[in-house]
């Protein structure tokens, strides 16, 4: 958790975090009830030593046989007991209270972040590629899907309900293929790779910054404390909680696994293809690194770099912005997101999220390292997507379809397609 001696120093910044973000806390309640707490620990403790050192002076007078005095200071004994029992159970009541708020006070925003309301308040950094002017009607991923029988989204729907789809034969290489790609190219820069539980306990989303703000898009598993992770970056976080590493080099840390989402809230959003699904495949980079604000800042801009490239190898035209305030989740510092051109939109779509946390998600889950002068310190953790599918089937299929109605293969998946270098037309 946060540490409460900042947030008291930086009431009014705290504050202004969570009205930017959108987040409903009041910082000066949760400072009153921290106050509270403090009140009941002294109190309980005092009343705790006044007992013992009564129980103490008891034994001395049955010992000594001062019977009268003794029954006396029974009586007062019982009357301490009572007042205690009561200050622990107000104690108790306070600490669940203040370790609710707590959990919800919003990490600090880095001062370059764009103050907003939504994604429309995002501001563009920087453009890369040439959005692709069709000579003729561009079909959608679901048409060119449906067209080329890659995507089968009734029996989707037919087996898991809504938000649920089938991919076949090229459909489902091509998942795979851009999969790899990115796997690869995160080898070639020195990550290590992990597979990582996708079921987790409560405790791990809690520590990760993602329990309470993201419950209800979570799938719990009926009946056990198991619950199915959103984004490898939980397990790959929790890899590290509770343990001293050593970070004279950052930890570099990728996996592929399952994500799976709720999307409690987006009712009658993106109804349509692949766009926002309820499962879905992402390669994830996960960096922790020392509390070194300048460091951790490079990773960031790496990390992006490293999302961009694959985007590059896969020909797709692609933004990148300033994520704002109001966009932002209660966890990060400073965030970019990478929207690829979706012709069936006719606008850019979220494919990447790129976000700096410093210590917010190191202090929850207790991550420390030793500094030069063997101090402990909290480590700085950073995450971003490399590739998440099938959203990014959108812009490939949409971005390479050609009038005669075949779809060219960028140079660089040929190699995971079996040397595939078009979906030839019909
Ligand atoms: P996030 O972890 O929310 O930042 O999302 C990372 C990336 O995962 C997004 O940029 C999308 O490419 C993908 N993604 C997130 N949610 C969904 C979803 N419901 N369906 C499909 N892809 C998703």
């Amino acid at each position: 958790m946060l540490d409460i001696h900042v947030i008291r120093q930086k009431a009014n910044e705290f504050q202004e975090a969570a009205n930017q973000k959108r987040i409903s806390i009041d910082i000066h309640e949760l400072l009153g009830i921290d106050d509270r707490r403090r009140e009941l620990m002294q109190l309980t403790e005092s009343q705790r030593a006044a007992r013992n050192r009564r129980s103490k002076a008891i034994e001395a007078m049955m010992r000594e046989g001062r019977k009268e005095e003794d029954l006396a200071e029974r009586e007062e004994a019982a009357k301490q007991q009572e007042q205690l029992k009561q200050a622990e159970e107000e104690f108790r009541t306070v600490l669940t209270a203040y370790e609710a708020l707590m959990l919800l006070v919003p990490n600090l925003m880095s001062p370059d972040t764009p103050i907003g309301r939504s994604d429309e308040d995002n501001v563009e950094v920087r453009r890369v590629g040439e959005v692709p002017e069709f000579g003729f009607a561009p079909r959608s991923h679901v048409e060119l899907g449906q067209q080329h029988r890659l995507i089968d989204l009734a029996r989707g729907v037919k087996i898991g309900g809504t938000r649920q789809y089938v991919l076949q034969n090229y459909g489902l290489q091509l998942h795979r293929a851009v999969q790899q790609l990115a796997y690869d190219l995160l080898l070639d820069k020195g990550f290590e790779t992990l597979d990582v539980p996708v079921l987790v306990k409560e405790q791990t989303l809690v520590a990760t910054g993602y329990f309470p703000a993201n419950r209800d898009q979570t799938y719990a598993i009926n009946g056990e404390d198991k619950w199915l992770v959103g984004t490898s970056e939980v397990p790959l976080i929790a890899y590290y909680s509770d343990e001293v590493i050593d970070l004279t080099e950052p930890k570099l840390l990728a996996a592929v696994t399952p994500c799976y989402r709720s999307e409690v809230g987006s009712a009658g959003r993106d109804v349509h293809g692949l766009y926002r699904v309820h499962q879905f495949a992402k390669v994830e980079q996960v960096v922790l690194c020392r509390a070194d604000l300048t460091e951790s800042l490079v990773w960031l801009e790496r990390m992006t770099a490293n999302s961009e490239e694959l985007l590059q190898l896969l020909e797709l035209p692609y933004r990148v912005v300033a994520v704002c305030s109001g966009d932002m989740s209660q966890k990060n510092y400073k965030q970019y997101d990478i929207e690829t051109w979706m012709p069936s939109r006719n606008n850019y779509g979220e494919t990447h999220s790129a976000s700096l946390l410093l210590d917010f998600q190191a202090r929850r889950s207790n991550i420390k390292y030793r500094d030069e002068e063997g101090r402990l310190q909290y480590a700085y953790t950073l995450n971003n997507t490399m590739v998440a599918s099938p959203r990014i089937l959108i812009p490939l299929l949409e971005n390479h379809q050609r009038e005669d109605g075949s779809i060219y293969i960028p140079q660089a998946l040929r190699p995971y397609m079996r040397g595939l270098a078009e979906i030839q037309a019909d």
